[in-house]
């Protein structure tokens, strides 16, 4: 016999089942009760739900003693008169009691059946366990108030729109932000609530959520955006804008998060403010160093002039009348000597406020070695002179002008012959790598310094010596400006007749 593809689908055998089975089994609670509430009949499933056998609940139980006190209220004040007079009623919640005490959560369904003559008879009940309905309703209750209290005590603004733009949502601190209290934005366009403007021009901003909605992405506000709230407060914000979407990805709405950054602003206006001023006393300082050396540069010239009309006048003197002066003519003498002295003084005027003047030349790596050399070389009379032994480590890199560098050696080295004690000068140079810095160390054998004098030589002109050892009291105020112009410091430790050790720190290549 020839089969139609239909045929060789496997059927479900449908077992036979009694209606009475059907009745007992059903996967609700079936109860039948008289008009005044007596249990005439009931399913197994739901004296099986309740826990008692069928028997003890058709023995003269009243329904009403199977609930709870809030469930008996409720059946006597709604389901009963309401089924009088309507014949029936639909999904009560009844909270009925188990035997051993246990409450068996219910909706309910009942009829009221009539005889022929339309007099009520008896009232059927259809029973559903509402248990795990019960528990779905209390997670999505506790969900619901998790996020609630999330979104009331999270410290940002947050504020939920609908498609419309219309405010469904705003918490605690979005009130506050906003300016409408108590949930008064609820309900209104969000244009109307939050009025945002750019801090520089007060010039108004669209709010960013109708944009987000309109695209489906997050987006956010232009930076400088301050929030003018209800009552007329100027408040700086961040923000964040969302679409939100339902399942199926449709944006049904928005949700917009502010932050006040007012705190931040201030700070960072302060700190523009304070650079500001940086900037501006940088630029007094650089133009009183350029005023400073064009001083220096013109009073030297000014100087200059009527000194060497003294020198000349003063060898013309000594050529014309000098054998006739007599012991006149060592005067004349201290007043040659006057001369030079001021010239040289005007020279050490000029480089000290050349180095004040000067800004960094080069911060490309120099060898420190390197420059030594130049110096000894410089130096070679002096040490030949003196019996000198000039002796050093291997220096590691700096960044530092190579010209400032050498003027640096030039006087430590240059120094430490010239205050030597009686023994021959013993000069050794060490660095020592400090971080970011190398720490030189110029350690000699001389005269020493005693300690109420070690911070005053620093200074310009400021010698402890006189004519037996000459020099103009320049060298270490040079070398104490070319250190702070790269951010170091220079320092001596010494004894009277131990020797000194001058320090000095420079940035590391
Ligand atoms: P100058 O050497 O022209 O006097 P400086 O500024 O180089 O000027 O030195 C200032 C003073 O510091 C010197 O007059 C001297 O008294 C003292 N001084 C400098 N270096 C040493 C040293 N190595 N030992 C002892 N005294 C020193």
């Amino acid at each position: 016999m020839e089969t139609t593809p239909i045929d060789d689908q496997p059927t479900a055998s449908v077992p036979d089942e009694t209606a009475e089975e059907l009745y007992e089994t059903a996967p609700c609670g079936y109860v039948t009760t008289s008009l005044d509430g007596r249990i005439l009949k009931v399913n197994r499933t739901m004296s099986e739900w309740l826990g008692y056998e069928q028997g003890e609940l058709t023995g003269g139980v009243r329904l009403l003693e199977l609930l709870t006190v809030g469930g008996r209220m409720f059946y006597e004040t709604h389901l009963s008169p309401m089924l009088r007079v309507g014949g029936a009623v639909n999904e009560i919640a009844l909270d009925m009691i188990r035997k051993d005490g246990g409450v068996l959560p219910t909706l309910v369904n009942a009829r009221q059946t009539r005889s022929v003559v339309d007099q009520p008879i008896l009232n059927r009940l259809t029973i559903f366990n509402a248990s795990e309905r019960r528990m779905y309703e209390r997670e999505l209750l506790a969900a619901r108030n998790l996020l609630r209290t999330t979104l009331v005590s999270i410290g940002d603004a947050v504020i939920a729109i609908d498609v419309e733009g219309r405010i469904n949502f705003m918490n605690p601190v979005a009130d506050e932000l906003s300016g409408w209290k108590n949930n008064a934005g609820v309900g209104r366009p969000i244009e109307e609530v939050l009025v945002s403007v750019r801090e520089e021009t007060g010039a108004r901003i669209a709010n960013p959520i109708g944009e987000a909605i309109r695209s489906g992405v997050i987006g956010g506000l232009a930076e400088h955006t301050v929030l003018i709230s209800k009552d007329g407060r100027r408040i700086a914000v961040d923000d964040s804008a969302s679409p939100i979407k339902d399942e199926s990805g449709a944006v049904v709405g928005g949700v917009l998060i502010l932050r006040d950054i007012s705190a931040r602003r201030e700070v960072e206006r302060q700190l523009e403010e304070t650079h500001d001023q940086i900037r501006r006393r940088a630029d007094e300082l650089r133009r009183s160093n350029e005023d400073l050396s064009q001083f220096a540069h013109v009073a030297s010239h000014d100087l200059r002039s009527p000194l060497s009309t003294i020198t000349r006048y003063v060898q013309l003197l000594d050529r014309t009348y000098g054998n006739d002066l007599g012991e006149g003519r060592e005067l004349l003498e201290y007043v040659s000597d006057a001369a030079k002295r001021m010239s040289s003084l005007i020279d050490d005027l000029l480089e000290y406020a050349h180095v004040s003047a000067e800004g960094i030349h080069s911060s490309a790596p120099v060898d420190p070695n390197v420059q030594l050399q130049t110096v000894l070389d410089n130096l070679q009379d002096a040490i030949s002179a003196s019996g000198a032994i000039v002796t050093h480590d291997v220096l590691p890199e700096v960044l530092i002008d190579p010209t400032s560098l050498v003027q640096l050696l030039q006087n430590l080295i240059g120094n430490a012959i010239h205050y030597r004690s009686a023994d021959p000068p013993r000069i050794h140079i060490t660095a020592t790598d400090q971080n970011r810095r190398v720490l030189f160390c110029c350690r000699d054998n001389g005269i020493g310094i005693a300690p109420e004098y070690q911070a005053q030589i620093f200074e310009p002109f400021k010698r402890l010596h006189g004519s037996d050892r000459p020099g103009s009291g320049i060298g270490l105020a040079v070398c104490k400006k070319i250190a702070e112009r790269y951010n170091g410091r220079i320092w001596v430790e010494s004894e009277v007749n131990h020797g000194s050790a001058f320090f000095l720190t420079l940035p590391k290549a």
